[in-house]
């Protein structure tokens, strides 16, 4: 193993991955990026345990336009990240999302729709009696509005994007090794270097944070404090039965106002809820809650899709967000007194869909110096150390 990188990333998720890539096929860029990885086969990661969902139905115009440009990148990713002509398939299927709202949320869906509509987003408002004619499928006697999206949205593979992005930047010469870095080397304003488990202190010029809901432990050892935490998510697997009133295969995304979702997979279901902030502590441990089905996701189902009635759970498994505890979104670039380390760290519960926007974002910083493709001078750390939350009012 060499020991001086240009670029070591901390991480080969879809982020640390997707800013390989961006890096590596930059005709500007012409360093060496080594990517630590401390587990290859992915099975605990974010990416890999994601519901791997894409919309435009956000309030905060950067994150309407990262998603944007994911579903522009997907369009042409079979060629873009194809590999001796070989193309990865990250097929989107494009549902929509349908995001619900009782009377005390109709002001708010309104103003997301407007933002969206701003930012070129196809969003459709619809009405309660509108609803129950587009989706006959669906309880909306206690709905007031829902807002739809017909184009753009839907959910991919989200391991089969890590893998392409993944494999591309290797073809172009990224460097991927197993190990685990276990600390940051600083002096004063610089990151200088990292250890790593196995193979002992390496220099660099840049480090790039990508080490998902592990990412506070990384910035702690730089001696940075970043509020993100590793919280767990349950996703569960069900089987509908009632074949005449069950939504068709071409449901989308469906947000209840109780913050649970569910969305077809194949021939299942797949649902969440996000627990309340109170039963939501920091953990690492990957055991399902079955009880919480039962308790907090079926009653909400039951109600809002009578067909939802009579189901059973065939699957279920929990992943992690890196969740950003100061307002649920990412934290891109450098921190203000660490001027060549670079966070890619915090997104929560929509950070797939932005790896693509992120790996673009995090190679212009480090090549050009500066965003250029689209300024998300907003998400930088800053707003971290002052304590200016973004109100982003579509996370779940
Ligand atoms: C249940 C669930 C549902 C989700 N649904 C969606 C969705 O619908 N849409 C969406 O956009 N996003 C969704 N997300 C969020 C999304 O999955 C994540 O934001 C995204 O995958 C983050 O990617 P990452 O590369 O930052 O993190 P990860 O995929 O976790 O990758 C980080 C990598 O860093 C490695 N690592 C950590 N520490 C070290 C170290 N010290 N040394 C070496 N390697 C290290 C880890 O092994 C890991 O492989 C969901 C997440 C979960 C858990």
């Amino acid at each position: 193993m060499d020991d001086f990188w240009d670029v070591i990333i901390v991480g080969g998720g879809v982020i640390g991955s997707a800013s390989a890539y961006f890096l590596m096929a930059n005709p500007d860029f012409k360093g060496r990026v080594l990517v630590v990885e401390r587990d290859p086969t992915y099975q605990d990661c974010s990416t890999a345990r994601s519901a791997g969902g894409i919309r435009q139905q956000f309030s905060t115009p950067e994150n309407i336009q990262m998603s944007q440009f994911a579903v522009e990148f997907l369009s042409n990713l079979s060629e873009t990240l194809s590999v001796d002509g070989e193309q990865p398939e990250v097929t989107m299927t494009e549902n929509g999302y349908l995001v619900l709202a009782s009377a005390d949320g109709q002001a708010t869906i309104e103003e997301n729709v407007a933002i969206q509509h701003e930012y070129g987003a196809k969003t459709v408002l619809l009405q309660g009696d509108e609803l129950a004619a587009q989706f006959p499928w669906l309880n909306t006697e206690d709905l007031a509005v829902g807002s739809f999206g017909p184009e753009n949205e839907g959910w991919i593979d989200p391991y089969a994007l890590l893998q392409a992005f993944r494999k591309k930047a290797r073809s172009l010469g990224a460097v991927f090794v197993q190990d685990e870095v276990v600390d940051v080397i600083r002096d004063d304003d610089r990151v200088t270097g990292v250890r790593m488990e196995s193979c002992g202190e390496i220099s660099c010029n840049w480090l790039v944070n990508a080490a998902g809901p592990r990412a506070g432990t990384i910035a702690a050892a730089a001696g940075i404090h970043m509020p993100v935490r590793p919280r767990k998510r349950f996703i569960y697997v069900f089987d509908c039965h009632d074949g005449s009133q069950k939504p068709p295969p071409n449901m989308p995304l469906t947000f209840d106002p109780t913050g649970t979702y569910v969305r077809p997979e194949g021939k299942f279901f797949i649902c969440g809820k996000a627990p309340a902030p109170s039963d939501d502590p920091d953990c690492l441990d990957l055991d399902v809650d079955h009880d919480y089905f039962d308790n907090a996701i079926w009653p909400d189902l039951a109600h809002r899709i009578p067909a939802f009635e009579a189901i059973k759970v065939v699957n279920s498994w929990a992943g992690h967000y890196a969740y950003n505890t100061l307002d649920q979104n990412a934290i891109i670039g450098a921190h203000p007194d660490v001027e060549n380390m670079f966070f890619a760290n915090g997104f929560s519960g929509h950070g797939l869909q932005q790896s693509p926007a992120v790996g673009r974002a995090i190679s212009e910083l480090i090549i050009q110096d500066r965003f250029v493709s689209l300024d998300l001078t907003r998400f930088g750390f800053d707003r971290i150390m002052t304590e200016t939350p973004i109100l982003e009012k579509n996370v779940y």
